[in-house]
């Protein structure tokens, strides 16, 4: 067990936190004049704060306790506000394993907190080494690991992870955003014995609403109550928290778009096998596939042309672009447009 308290910055701890009008009453019996609000209109109360109903929602979905959950605005908030909460601006560091997301560093940087990098291996792994590193570098608070990993699309060895959070004395943030396109298991159970752990999810790509920016993070209560802390008291909107009980409530429609853009998948893959100007195609177990293409640059200007977008990510893989998985009739007129511009 590590000692939380001793790694949240001083001023969290000592921060008095906004506290805002209402906070766990009941809304519908009262008559609340205490937020300045307006008495007409449908949105006219401020969001619950606390989240409830949603929080009661994920608790139930992934049969953790709600003391274990909070919930951002995207899991970009939460990722900006575990940096707050640990990292001491201009002294404490974060690590991360490149390739990887690119949000991080730059949540990190807006905080005046420097990112060490470490490379991940030739197959995409966090290579062992590393961990001796990590282990031995100061005021390293913060990790991030992105398994499924953005934008190599691979799992990291679940094995290389239990060696970090059995060696590393700081927090370790395991983005899950791409988990439920894998067949790996989640790593949530890693929070029951860990309190270091710190799960992150988002409903932003399986779930379908990255226009509702809904994301959340399992861990031990005291970083979850640590993070609800300096949280803006009301950064999930009242329609943006319905849109997503809605789609926790809809399990099955999930499921059937979840099989459907996994079936997509695979018809890419034997798609793009057969186009010789693609020199490779990379494990995938999320929604999207990296591929090493010849004249990458090219390539992507042409799809451009004809109004198709790619993610151009041949400054973190040579060579390579990032495809997300569309419909049929999109992922159709993509492999359509990358013969076309190969012929
Ligand atoms: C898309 C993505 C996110 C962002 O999630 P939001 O909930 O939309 O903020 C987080 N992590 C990774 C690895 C992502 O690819």
């Amino acid at each position: 067990m590590i000692r939380i308290q001793s790694l949240v910055r001083q001023n969290i701890i000592d921060l008095s936190p906004y506290s805002s009008a209402r906070k766990t009453l009941n809304l519908n019996n009262i008559i609340s004049l205490d937020a300045n609000e307006n008495p007409y209109g449908q949105l006219r109360k401020y969001p619950d704060t606390t989240y409830r109903k949603l929080i009661d929602s994920l608790s139930n979905y992934h049969s953790v306790s709600t003391k274990n959950l909070c919930v951002g605005n995207g899991s970009d908030e939460i990722i900006d506000l575990l940096i707050r909460v640990f990292c001491e601006p201009a002294k404490d560091r974060i690590a991360t394993f490149e390739p990887t997301y690119g949000m991080y560093e730059v949540s990190a940087n807006i905080s005046n907190v420097a990112t060490v990098k470490f490379q991940l291996n030739k197959d995409f792994q966090i290579d062992p080494n590393d961990i001796h590193t990590i282990n031995a570098t100061n005021d390293l608070k913060l990790i991030f690991i992105c398994s499924p990993n953005n934008p190599t699309g691979n799992t990291i060895s679940k094995e290389q992870i239990s060696n970090l959070i059995n060696t590393f004395n700081g927090i370790i943030v395991i983005d899950e955003a791409y988990i439920d396109f894998s067949s790996n298991p989640s790593l949530i159970p890693f929070t029951e014995s860990n309190n270091n752990v710190v799960i992150l999810r988002t409903m932003s790509k399986s779930f379908g609403l990255a226009g509702a920016r809904i994301g959340y993070a399992i861990a031990d209560k005291l970083i979850i109550d640590y993070v609800n802390k300096i949280k803006p008291p009301y950064s999930i909107s009242t329609l943006n928290q319905k849109a997503a009980i809605k789609a926790l409530n809809n399990i099955e429609a999930f499921k059937l778009n979840l099989s459907k853009i996994l079936k997509e998948k695979k018809w890419m893959l034997t798609q793009l096998k057969e186009v010789e100007a693609i020199d490779e195609l990379f494990i995938s177990d999320t929604n999207f596939i990296l591929i090493k293409a010849q004249d990458p640059k090219g390539l992507y200007r042409y799809l451009i042309s004809k109004k198709i977008y790619v993610r151009d990510r041949t400054k973190q893989v040579s060579d390579s672009l990032r495809i997300t998985i569309g419909t049929r009739a999109e992922n159709k007129l993509f492999i359509k447009t990358i013969r076309e511009y190969y012929e």
